[in-house]
């Protein structure tokens, strides 16, 4: 199954997702080309949109990150990844 990805790269903690299979534990990293591990992702906010202080910055980056998701999808279907 595909979904989105965080990667750490050992060099200076790069960070990055990536649009890939579920079987897929490492890649090189974008911005070095190091072999930038899988980490487990956050499945949603941190911030509980209920108690939380900053329930609309919970807001907004939840949108920003369902945007980055479909952009993500997008590229990968464009290049005929997916
Ligand atoms: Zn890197």
């Amino acid at each position: 199954m595909r979904r989105i990805y965080d990667f750490k790269c050992p060099k200076d903690g790069h960070l990055f997702e990536k649009f890939v299979d579920s079987d897929v534990h490492s890649l090189p990293c974008k911005l070095c080309n190091k072999v930038a591990t899988r980490i487990v992702s956050f499945a949603g906010p941190v911030l509980d949109p209920i108690s939380g202080d900053f329930p609309s910055a919970t807001r907004r980056w939840s949108l920003n990150r369902q945007e980055k998701i479909k952009a993500e999808r997008k590229a990968a279907d464009s290049h005929g990844l997916a």
